[in-house]
C-alpha cells in the first residue's frame, strides 16, 4: 500500500483544513498528534485516547530503538501490532533525543555515536540506522534524520548543522525502503532567515511528500518564530502536509496554524497534566492550590470530556496530593481533550471562513481569562 497522501479541502487566509489519508485511516488538519514516546501515552488508554477524539500518535524512535529494541518491535508485528493502537503513527528520527538525552556524544559526519541514557551501552544513530529503526517499527510517517544545535547555539553552528541536516536528508531518502511509509524532511536553520530557506530549498529540491519545521520552541522568542514560520511557509509546496515539531501552547498553536501550518505535537498537555497543570478555557490552573481543597466544581465547567464530567477541583486535588495514579490519567485525559477540542474548533472555523474572527476570540478569552488558580 502507498504512504500518506494530503489534500488541502478548505482555507482561510493562510490557515488550511486538510485530509491525511494513511493506511491506517483518515486525519483531518490541522491536527494534534498526542505524544507516546515508549508507545503509550503515558497515564493513558488506547480506548480514551480515542474516546477524546485524538486520531495519530507520534513514538519516539530514540527511546524504542533502546527499550524495547526496534527488532523486537518488527518481530511483534511493529508498533501498530504491538502497541494495540490501530490508528496512524508518525515516529520521529531520533534526532532530537539524541542531542538532548544521550550521554557522551559524539557527532560525526557518518551520524551520531552515543552512550544509552538508560545503561551506557554505546550505539551510533545515522540516517540509515534511523531508517532502519523507524521501518522496524512501522509508522504510517517517519522523519529523515536530522542534526538539532541548541537553541543558543552561534550561527556557524546552526549553519553547520543545517547543511549536514540537508546531506543526511539526501541519505536518509536513498536508505528508506518501505513503501507503505512516508518520509518527511526537516528543515533547520534556526532563527536565521538565511539558513531556513537555503534549508527549505534543498529540502524541496530533494522532493518529499510532507515537510516538518524542526529547531523550534527551543528558547526562540515570539517574533522570531513567526518570521521563521512566514519565510519557510513560502518556499513549502502548497500541496504537502507542514508539521511544526515540538509546538506548543494553546496560543503557539493557533499563530500557528494561521500560519498554514497543519500538524503538531507537544508533551505539554501530557506533561502539565502530571504535574497537577490544568488547560482550560478560562486559563491555566493548578490543582495543587489549597484553594480547590473544598471546591465541589469540574476543573473547566465548559468542558464536556469524560474528567470535567464526573471529578470535582477537590477530589482531583486529593488523588494528587495522595499520588494516585488516577490523578494523572483523569487529568491527562482533560488536557488532551483540551488541545484535541481546540483543533477541531479550528478546523470548523476554517471551513466556514471564520478563523480569523475564532483566532482572536480564542486568543483574547485565553489571555483575559481569570487565572482560575494557577
Ligand atoms: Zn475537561
Amino acid at each position: 500500500m502507498a504512504g500518506v497522501s494530503f489534500v488541502v479541502e478548505a482555507r482561510d487566509g493562510r490557515a488550511r483544513a486538510g485530509r491525511l489519508t494513511t493506511p491506517h485511516g483518515e486525519v483531518e488538519t490541522p491536527v494534534f498528534m498526542p505524544v507516546g514516546t515508549a508507545g503509550a501515552v503515558k497515564a493513558v488508554l488506547h480506548r480514551d485516547l480515542r474516546e477524546i477524539g485524538a486520531r495519530i500518535l507520534l513514538a519516539n524512535t530514540y527511546h524504542l530503538m533502546l527499550r524495547p529494541g526496534d527488532a523486537r518491535v518488527a518481530a511483534l508485528g511493529g508498533l501498530h501490532a504491538f502497541t494495540g493502537w490501530d490508528g496512524p503513527f508518525l515516529t520521529d528520527s531520533g534526532g532530537y533525543q539524541v542531542f538532548s538525552l544521550a550521554a557522551l556524544r559524539e557527532v560525526g559526519e557518518e551520524g551520531v555515536r552515543f552512550r544509552s541514557h538508560l545503561d551506557g551501552s554505546a550505539h551510533l544513530l545515522s540516517p540509515e540506522r534511523s531508517m532502519e529503526v523507524q521501518e522496524n517499527l512501522g509508522a504510517d510517517i517517519a522523519m529523515a534524520f536530522d542534526e538539532c544545535p541548541p537553541g543558543d547555539a552561534p550561527r556557524e553552528a546552526v549553519a553547520g548543522a543545517t547543511a549536514r541536516t540537508t546531506r543526511w536528508a539526501r541519505r536518509s531518502r536513498a536508505a528508506h525502503r518501505r513503501a507503505d511509509q512516508s518520509l518527511f524532511g526537516i528543515v533547520q536553520g534556526g532563527v536565521h532567515l538565511d539558513l531556513r530557506e537555503e534549508s527549505a530549498r534543498a529540502l524541496v529540491e530533494l522532493g518529499f511528500p510532507g515537510y516538518a519545521v524542526g529547531g523550534l520552541s527551543v528558547g526562540e522568542t515570539r517574533p522570531d518564530r513567526e518570521r521563521v514560520l512566514d519565510q519557510v511557509e513560502a518556499l513549502l509546496p502548497a500541496d504537502r502536509p507542514r508539521y511544526l515539531m515540538g509546538v506548543g501552547t494553546p496560543e503557539d498553536i493557533v499563530d500557528a496554524v494561521a500560519r498554514g501550518v497543519d500538524m503538531f505535537d507537544c508533551v505539554l498537555p501530557t506533561r502539565n497534566a502530571r504535574n497537577g497543570q490544568l488547560f482550560t478555557s478560562r486559563g491555566r490552573l493548578s490543582i495543587r492550590n489549597a484553594r480547590h481543597a473544598d471546591d465541589p466544581r469540574p476543573p473547566d465547567p465548559d468542558c464536556p470530556c469524560p474528567t470535567c464530567r464526573t471529578a470535582s477541583r477537590a477530589y482531583l486535588r486529593h488523588l494528587h496530593q495522595a499520588n494516585e495514579m488516577t490523578a494523572a490519567t483523569l487529568m491527562t485525559v482533560h488536557n488532551l481533550f483540551f488541545y484535541l477540542d481546540m483543533m477541531r474548533a479550528m478546523r470548523q472555523s476554517i471551513r466556514l471562513c471564520r478563523f480569523e474572527e475564532w483566532r482572536w476570540e480564542t486568543l483574547r478569552r485565553l489571555a483575559d481569562a481569570e487565572q482560575i488558580g494557577s
